[in-house]
């Protein structure tokens, strides 16, 4: 046996490892009632930064210390339950405990060898997935750090397949000289599809294809968009769109490419998990024929940041878009065992799939059939309570979990829509943010944790309402400079519980100034 060397000290972990626990506990415990967002000061939290590189070195201990009392005060608490904003999920307890683990064991899941146990369970998430997505059995996938990924991963596969159909392999010889592609992308697409396709040496060959006023691509544009010749051909929709949730017509958009040989990637980053359900999942029907598929783990399955995963109906392509081409040495065994890194595109990654293994067994299908359903309900329990108040404006249909409102005061819509916005930002507790949709501004509520239930979403709604009602009432008077700024520069930063009244007082001070 070898020696233990100095530094190794299994009661330090121990120790350490206590310490962060009854941190990470009272943290996680006070989720339920703390702010979203924090009132947070930012010039202490630079300055408890802001010191040369240090000499020596600090006790874990005191590092941990250390660490813990500078950011928890600026913490966002958008794990907890009363966070609408973006589309961003909670870490069911389940999954903070398989992520712990993870951590501990540090297995490098980039290859079989390196970590067996992780592959394996890698394989049988793999299985669960394409199953409760209603795929085809041969379904192969990746894991990766996000959507992002997946959509890289994704396109890479479709890139090598449309160009191989016309002999060219793009891994040998590149895109100079490649025969003509076309993308076809929904204009509502995100933008980390886009930003996959540039890094693909597409996204010069976009062309977008308009949206209805619910996000939904439009049918007959798609149809004369389509090419009369034969090329490669990609086509990206969205399955779950980030302002109204739409879901794009995938499978009429799956038939009219696959005529043409073309392929067809689908964005379901928190749309995919809707499937679950069989009351939502309806919506998603057509998408399991998709040639690539790219979704998230850290939204709506609620594991922690960060991961994602990619299927693909086409193993040839998954594999040939991003294998680890060239390094053989690493992979002296490589089609007897699967590799992970081949299927997505990093190499060393850390092991997600025990915490996706973990968040899958804990639910089971009709466990995550509720929390779909669940945050779905209070969408439109926050839209039915939204809606039924003068100059509340729904601006989508709300099929999913997303809900996109605009206010209106009738002197200058704009501004006021974005005041609620800051008022509820500023005051708390709930959070949400800030889009716009068709060029004005809006308010959208994403209901995505597995904690929140109906009283969270009504606390939300209630100061929601309430800055809507007060906001009319003092009628503000349209200026000319962004009545926001003029609050933001009048206000100091608002304690707890501010009064949506006392912020237009201070603009009403601000103007008359
Ligand atoms: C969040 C999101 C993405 C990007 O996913 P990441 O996990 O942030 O990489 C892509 N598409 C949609 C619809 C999203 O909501």
């Amino acid at each position: 046996m070898l020696p233990a060397p100095a530094q190794w000290n299994s009661g330090r972990y121990d120790h350490l490892l206590t310490l962060v626990r009854s941190h990470a506990a009272r943290y996680l415990e006070g989720l339920a009632w703390a702010e979203a967002t924090p009132r947070y000061d930012e010039e202490a939290l630079r300055t408890a930064f802001d010191s040369p590189f240090p000499e020596h070195s600090c006790a874990p201990e005191d590092v941990v210390e250390e660490l813990v009392a500078a950011v928890t005060p600026a913490l966002v608490n958008s794990a907890g339950p009363h966070y609408f904003g973006f589309v961003v999920g909670g870490a069911l307890p389940v999954t903070v405990a398989a992520e712990w683990l993870t951590t501990a064991w540090d297995q490098c899941s980039a290859l079989y060898a390196l970590s067996p146990a992780a592959a394996v369970v890698e394989d049988a998430c793999a299985a669960w997935l394409v199953d409760l997505f209603g795929l085809p059995p041969r379904t192969t996938t990746g894991f990766t750090s996000g959507c992002q990924s997946a959509n890289l991963s994704g396109l890479a596969a479709a890139r090598y397949r449309q160009f191989a159909r016309f002999g060219w392999n793009v891994n040998d010889r590149g895109l100079v000289g490649a025969p003509e592609p076309l993308v076809l992308m929904s204009s509502n697409c995100h933008a980390t599809v886009r930003r996959a396709l540039r890094w693909l040496g597409l996204g010069g060959q976009v062309v977008e294809i308009e949206c209805n006023d619910q996000g939904v691509m439009d049918l007959e544009a798609f149809r004369r968009a389509l090419p009369d010749s034969d090329t490669p051909l990609i086509v990206c929709v969205q399955a779950g769109a980030t302002d109204t949730g739409a879901v794009d017509p995938v499978g009429t958009v799956v038939d009219l490419t696959h005529q043409r040989g073309g392929w067809v990637h689908v964005d379901g980053a928190f749309g995919l998990w809707a499937l679950a359900s069989e009351r939502y999942g309806a919506l998603l029907r057509g998408v399991e024929r998709a040639d690539s598929l790219a979704t998230d783990g850290h939204k709506w399955l609620n594991v922690p940041y960060d991961c994602g995963m990619v299927f693909c109906a086409d193993e040839e392509a998954h594999l040939a878009g991003s294998e680890l081409h060239e390094a053989h040495y690493l992979m002296p065994d490589r089609h007897e065992r699967r590799d992970s890194s081949d299927w997505s595109p990093e190499l060393s990654k850390r092991a997600r799939s025990f915490v996706v293994w973990a968040a899958l067994r804990h639910l089971g299908r009709r466990g995550l059939a509720e929390l779909v359903e669940r945050c779905c309900d209070l969408a439109r329990h926050a839209r039915d309570r939204l809606g039924a108040h003068e100059g509340v404006l729904v601006l989508n249909d709300v099929l999913l979990n997303q809900v996109l409102v605009r206010f209106q005061n009738n002197l200058d819509d704009e501004a006021h829509t974005e005041l609620v916005i800051s008022t509820l930002q500023r005051t708390g507790p709930g959070w949400a943010s800030g889009t716009t949709w068709r060029g004005q501004r809006a308010l959208r509520l994403s209901v995505s944790n597995w904690a929140t239930r109906q009283s969270h979403v009504d606390v939300c709604v209630d100061l929601l309402l309430k800055a809507h009602h007060d906001l009319r009432a003092a009628a503000l008077v349209p200026h000319p400079a962004s009545p926001v700024e003029l609050l933001v520069q009048a206000t100091p930063a608002p304690t707890a519980g501010t009064d949506p009244a006392e912020l237009v007082q201070a603009e009403v001070i601000q103007r008359s100034a």
